[in-house]
């Protein structure tokens, strides 16, 4: 029950700490890492109220390190979906009627826990874990968790606060109502922000949860959890299992009260998941939310006027960081002959200084890929190029997956535009270049936007405006995120909402307030004053 009109906190973006030498952020965050090195943790699924340990466990270990044991998380089977459902849907009454303001709290309490206590903590499970330096894990794990738990709780007092116009006698009004049943969360290794997110939007709009993470960040998920406990979520609300995902798709798809789908991860699983629900659509009561974030094989359009350094650095941050496994990242670049030489000396020079190696070493740029198979299938895109008469490595193309799954940052310069590195995501440090004629700009940007199925993010890099407005034109279905002069990573929440389309999703926006409807079935009511009490309209009094 509210007795007012209440306003969410202002949210503003978390500051981005440094971590330089001798900072009290540093010394926290290396205390972390090494209190997490000195321990093995056992991390039980969370069911309802409870901990659920099955004894089968599976053991988690840093990618740069994959000997070195960080705990074991216990997983489930097809019993633990349907108790996880079952305590989502009993949590589901007293969740959704909780007053608002009250579901914002605990979420605005869980940002100021991260910010705070568990920051250290986050960043370190997220660079041990996921194998990210510091300032990866930071921007992630720390402020874009932040900014979407402060930013949605905005977008939600904004979509309350929306409301139809009433004529005389009438007040008409509407209700943003949970869905009906309980929402599956599906979220990908790559950012502990976007797995926090996936379960936690739809929880804030009033519904219950069941949240299914990627095994190789459980380790991350885990303090996650932690912090809703001590943020006061109520149990049921979020329930988080591990277990295989077509073992859990089996169970949440066939069951009638399945209501949405909140999915960031591959670009085959979601359409094989949107088939499965399609193929079960008359099981369900009402037509489940399907909003899915997927793949990318996002660019970088140079036109004969932009500036090299800038080009050369966009390429290194935006196609390197965190070893190229963001959805975003950089990983074809059209460049016009006129400055390529220039570029390929500068990035060639760049590349020569970067170091690669663990995240507790701070100086290390890169890190390790996140297991084997991503290593495997990486590797196995190198070795191609090594073999193709198409296409030769310029920088990079060596790998080591000894101790951790570490791949240098590699650059291929492509004689096809059409190459598979050219079109396909790989999803590690590899970047892809194709020189073309600098007169031949407006066929390159067609090029751009035909050679690839997906369309997320994209950049154009240009000091001529006239070549920004016509690439911009081209390029409008391209990317869901269109930077100019700029790298394509890096969006920032309530900034750049992010999403792509065509094969990259349903781009619904991340970190916005669109997103945050797809979790709501509206009602809308109209009550009228004064009753009406005579059927008789004037026309009907004379012919
Ligand atoms: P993935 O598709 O392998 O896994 C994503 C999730 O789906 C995991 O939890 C996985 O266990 C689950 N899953 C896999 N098969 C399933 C099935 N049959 N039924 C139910 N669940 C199933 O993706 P990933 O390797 O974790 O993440 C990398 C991918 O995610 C890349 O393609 C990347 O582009 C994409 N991604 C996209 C965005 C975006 O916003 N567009 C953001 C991050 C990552």
């Amino acid at each position: 029950m509210s007795f007012g009109n209440f306003k969410i906190p202002q949210p503003i973006n978390e500051p981005v700490l440094n971590y330089i030498e001798g900072s009290s952020e540093k010394q926290a965050v290396k205390e972390a890492l090494k209190q997490a090195k000195s321990q093995e943790i056992d991390v039980p699924m969370y069911i309802g109220s409870e901990k659920i340990r099955t004894g089968k466990k599976v053991k988690m270990s840093p990618p740069h390190d994959h000997q070195h044991v960080l705990g074991h998380f216990h997983e489930g089977d097809a019993s633990h979906v349907h108790d996880a459902i079952e305590a989502a849907l009993a949590a589901k009454e007293s969740w959704a009627k909780l007053s608002w303001e009250h579901r914002a709290a605990i979420f605005l309490k869980a940002a100021d826990l991260i910010a705070g206590p568990y920051r250290a903590k986050i960043n370190a499970a997220t660079m041990l874990g996921q194998s990210k330096n510091i300032y990866q894990a930071e921007i992630d794990a720390a402020c874009e968790y932040i900014d979407f738990l402060k930013f949605n709780a905005t977008y939600m007092e904004e979509i309350y606060s929306q409301q139809p116009k009433s004529s005389a006698g009438v007040w008409n009004r509407m209700e943003y109502r949970p869905l009906e049943g309980f929402v599956f969360a599906v979220t990908p290794f790559n950012f502990t922000s976007i797995a926090g997110n996936l379960c936690t939007a739809p929880a804030m709009m009033g519904n219950t949860i069941l949240w299914k993470p990627a095994y190789a960040q459980i380790y991350s998920a885990q303090v996650i959890m932690e912090v809703f406990q001590a943020a006061g979520l109520p149990d049921g609300v979020i329930n988080m299992i591990y277990v295989d995902g077509p073992v859990a798709g089996e169970v949440v798809f066939n069951h009638p009260e399945f209501a949405g789908l909140h999915f960031t991860g591959s670009t085959q699983v979601f359409k094989n998941l949107w088939k499965t629900i399609g193929q079960n659509i008359d099981i369900y009561n009402s037509y489940p939310r399907i909003v899915g974030e997927t793949g990318g094989k996002d660019f970088i359009m140079v036109h004969a006027s932009a500036d090299v350094q800038e080009v050369s650095t966009a390429i290194v941050r935006g196609a390197f960081e965190y070893q190229g496994q963001k959805c975003s990242a950089a990983s074809r670049v059209y460049i016009p002959d006129n400055l390529w030489r220039e570029v390929q000396e500068h990035l060639i020079n760049t590349l020569k200084g970067i170091k690669m190696g663990s995240p507790e070493n701070f100086m290390h740029f890169i890190n390790a890929v996140i297991d084997k198979k991503s290593f495997e299938k990486i590797t196995q895109y190198i070795d191609r190029v090594k073999a193709s008469s198409d296409a030769e490595i310029i920088a990079g193309g060596n790998y080591d997956g000894a101790k951790g799954y570490f791949i240098e940052p590699t650059v291929i310069l492509s004689k096809n535009p059409h190459y598979e590195t050219m079109c396909e995501e790989i999803f590690g440090p590899v970047v892809s270049v194709y020189v073309y004629p600098q007169d031949e700009f407006e066929a390159t940007l067609t090029l751009v936007d035909q050679s690839s199925a997906y369309a997320l993010t994209g950049a154009i890099f240009s000091k001529d405006r006239y070549a920004i407005e016509r690439s911009s034109d081209i390029l409008q279905y391209a990317a869901g995120n269109f930077y100019i002069n700029d790298k394509p990573t890096g969006a920032v929440v309530g900034q750049q909402p992010f999403g792509g389309g065509r094969g990259s999703g349903t781009n619904d926006k991340a970190g916005a307030q669109m997103n945050l409807l797809r979790w709501v079935s509206a009602r809308t009511i109209k009550e009228t004053f004064m009753g009406v009490t005579d059927y008789n309209y004037p026309f009907l009094d004379a012919e």
